[in-house]
């Protein structure tokens, strides 16, 4: 993957650990790994020595572990040697760590870049896949889809949703197999009923692989596996069903053509085992009874010694005359007869005494200590041939960790699948059109979390479309709208299609996006040691560097984080080199009206805004997109719902009232500026504005002509320190985002001075 997609990638794979060449340049050209390893602060990182990475001495390593005489089979092309070193020096360091081998580790996947979207670290977060912005699970996508039955459709699932796919064939394969499965509720429901018992075969199988796996946890494989025949039959069902109504099941079909026969290994774990074997091998059986003969001889030979220690107690009673003379047995002492110290007088003469309690005493005799020794003996040999049974069906069961990998893959795609279709059932969610073209147009879409959390039909469904003469839009709205939930609406409805899922509107013809950006909201990164504004600032150059015809970007609220004129001039110059340079889809949620302009000058921006309505002071929210740009924010409306004392909201609106008198004045002389522009130029607003003077603009903040202080460098060790800084960087050689990261640093400098 190239450096840029890199920090993507990571964030989706969330791993633990990642094993690093010492010194390598990962990037040749302009990657820096410091920026790629942001997106994984706080995970352990371990550097071997770069020799490990070699390609071709992977091919020995790899070849020897997985047992293959050529990696052909693992699907690595020819340009990938290096994700071959890289593997290669990772099976050399697990080595390291496990000497005793490690016959768990399932074959290799190799994922080709271009399969799947790489969603960046902020898109991910803002769309609140499967975390929410406060943290964990609940009010996430993945919490609405979640409806797997087992903990591998669970985890596929979750992987699912961070790699959206880009590929059109292989997409509506999955939306085929969902849509086989909506049409077919009553095998539907069964299948999730015989889904519902499967455990986690997956990590059972390299349990047992790792000779790890107790009597119990090979039995739960065994029954899960038994399980998968039913599951097969059923997923038959369905595939001729949606067959026979001339549809295609998509990967349903593909997922059992090539079933192998070997789960029959299920009955084999459950003839073998009991139903309830204990935890590990001891006291209770493990082996059920009939498996084997030795083991059958060896339980009635103690059984029978049991039995025979139940008549000496009798025999005992009856020729010593006590009653309450019993038979005992514990570890240290074996068998023992007991008899309470009031018949201590009754004892006869052959009994010899082994241990004194308070209140009896405990005696073996010659022939109890006879079929005690057949007892103990038999019970040790039955706890060593039930450990080498169950030790080599575990190990017979663990040598076929590919085919069972397999297995727990088809089940976990199918409980995927059948997930969705219950999803796209339950709230009323359709199947996806996709195209190779560009245009995007939702009928009726819905936010998939935000009408969950609320009663049914409150939730407005809102139609949107992004065509090629209405690329960009400008999302303008009152406070509290409901812009954000648009824009993120948007944003999940083609993801879930790339997914392949079904999505939450009444239709939607969708291209096939290669990116999918957002940037919602000012997200604090206080800890990294970055300013807001600076992270919102990162993170739309990133945006600007990756995005191309075929993306969806959706920004909320750029260039808030900073003084309202810089700020409009970044949301506008942003807006327009999105337009003209990138020609990607996009929404644009914003409070700055001053680019509804931007309709009037740019041949593909439409103004949008979200309708509410005044009833008398009050303002009712309407949630319903409209075209047209709105001219207010109603920001002090919101105020007054959340709460804001009488006076401080009546001095707002007379603050509002006269900054809106000078806004007018303002733009009377733009418009002017900007008809005045000469002819053959393109007039646009900011640059046209951008000569006009800055005297007389919103006077009501002050606009005296602020007084120039002149400071000589060399006085000033400050400016002498950011002077010397600024000899020393190369324009050249700077990426646009190191140079913002300068530029903020050196502002840091100025100011940290200033204030002490
Ligand atoms: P701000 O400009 O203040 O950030 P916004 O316009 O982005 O606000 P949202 O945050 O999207 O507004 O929505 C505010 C609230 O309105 C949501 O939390 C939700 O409860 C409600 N809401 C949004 N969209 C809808 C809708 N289509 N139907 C019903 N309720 C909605």
């Amino acid at each position: 993957v190239s450096a840029m997609d890199a920090p993507a990638h990571l964030a989706r794979l969330a791993p633990r650990e990642l094993v690093l060449a010492r010194g390598a340049a990962l990037w040749p050209t302009g990657g820096t790994l410091a920026r790629v390893l942001r997106a994984v602060d706080g995970v352990l990182r371990t550097e071997r020595d770069a020799w490990e990475f070699d390609a071709a001495l992977a091919g020995e390593e790899l070849a020897r572990q997985f047992r293959v005489s050529s990696l052909e089979g693992f699907g690595f092309g020819a340009h990938t040697t290096e994700a071959q070193g890289a593997l290669g020096a990772l099976v050399r360091y697990l080595r390291d760590l496990q000497p005793g081998g490690l016959p768990h580790l399932a074959r290799p996947i190799v994922e080709h870049a271009g399969a799947a979207m790489p969603l960046d670290d902020m898109t991910r977060r803002n769309l609140e896949l499967v975390e929410s912005l406060r943290g964990g699970t609940e009010g996430t996508v993945l919490a609405v889809l979640d409806e797997t039955a087992t903990p591998m459709g669970a985890r596929l699932l979750r992987q699912w949703l961070l790699a959206p796919l880009v590929q059109r064939a292989p997409i509506e394969a999955r939306h085929a197999a969902v849509e086989a499965l909506l049409h077919d509720p009553v095998s539907r429901a069964a299948l999730r009923d015989a889904l519902d018992g499967v455990r986690d075969v997956e990590r059972l199988a390299s349990k047992a692989a790792a000779s790890r796996a107790t009597p119990r946890e090979l039995r739960a494989l065994g029954d899960s596996l038994a399980r998968v025949p039913r599951v097969r039959e059923l997923t038959e069902g369905v595939v001729q069903e949606a067959q026979r109504g001339g549809a295609s099941a998509g990967v349903l079909a593909t997922l059992f053509g090539v079933w192998d026969a070997w789960s029959t290994v299920g009955g084999e774990v459950q003839g073998a085992l009991v139903e309830r074997p204990p935890l590990q091998i001891g006291d209770e059986a493990t082996i059920a009874p009939g498996v084997d003969a030795e083991l059958d001889d060896l339980r009635a030979t103690r059984d029978g010694g049991k039995d025979a220690i139940a008549t000496i107690q009798a025999q005992e009673r009856a020729r010593t005359g006590i009653q309450s003379l019993k038979v005992g047995y514990n570890r240290v002492f074996g068998y023992y007869l007991e008899i309470s110290n009031a018949n201590k007088h009754l004892v006869p003469a052959d009994y010899q005494r082994r241990q004194t309690l308070t209140g009896a005493e405990r005696y073996i005799t010659p022939a109890l200590k006879e079929y005690e020794e057949k007892v103990l003996g038999a019970a040790d040999r039955i706890e060593l041939r039930e450990r080498e049974l169950f030790e080599a069906l575990r190990a017979t069961v663990g040598a076929e960790i590919v085919r069972l990998q397999a297995i727990a893959q088809r089940v976990a795609t199918l409980d995927v699948l059948s997930a969705l279709a219950h999803v796209a059932e339950r709230h009323q969610y359709v199947r996806p059109t996709l195209h190779d073209g560009f245009d995007l147009h939702i009928v009726a879409g819905r936010h998939p979390v935000v009408e969950r959390m609320m009663p049914r039909e409150q939730f407005i469904p809102n139609d949107l479309a992004l065509t090629d003469d209405k690329r960009l839009i400008i999302l303008t709205g009152p406070n509290m709208a409901g812009k954000s939930t648009i824009l993120r609406q948007v944003g999940l409805i083609q993801l879930l299609a790339q997914v392949g899922a079904f999505v939450p509107a009444r239709e939607a013809r969708l291209p096939v996006t290669d990116r999918i950006f957002t940037r919602v909201g000012a997200s604090d990164n206080l800890v990294r040691g970055q300013s807001t504004f600076m992270v919102e600032m990162s993170e739309t150059s990133a945006i600007l560097h990756t995005a191309t015809a075929r993306s969806l970007v959706l920004l909320d609220e750029i260039g808030r984080g900073t003084a309202t004129y810089d700020g409009v001039s970044i949301a506008w110059s942003v807006s327009e080199h999105l337009h003209e340079a990138v020609g990607c889809k996009t929404v644009f949620a914003t409070h700055y009206h001053e680019l509804t302009q931007l309709a009037d000058e740019l041949r593909s921006v439409r103004n949008c805004t979200v309708a509410v309505r005044e009833v008398g002071d009050q303002v009712l929210f309407l949630h319903k997109l409209i075209d047209g740009g709105a001219d207010r924010s109603y920001g002090i409306e919101v105020g007054r719902l959340a709460g804001l004392p009488a006076p401080v909201i009546a001095r707002a609106k007379e603050v509002l009232a006269l900054l809106e008198g000078e806004g007018a004045q303002m733009a009377a002389r733009l418009t002017t500026e900007g008809h005045q522009a000469p002819a053959g130029a393109r007039a646009r607003g900011p640059v046209a504005r951008r000569s006009a003077t800055p005297t007389g603009q919103l006077g009501f903040f002050g606009d005296e002509p602020r007084e120039v202080v002149r400071v000589e460098v060399r006085d000033d060790p400050v400016l002498a320190a950011v002077a010397e800084r600024l000899r020393a960087l190369d324009p050249d050689r700077l990426t646009p985002l190191e140079a913002l990261q300068q530029l903020a640093a050196l502002r840091a400098q100025l100011s940290v001075e200033a204030g002490a």
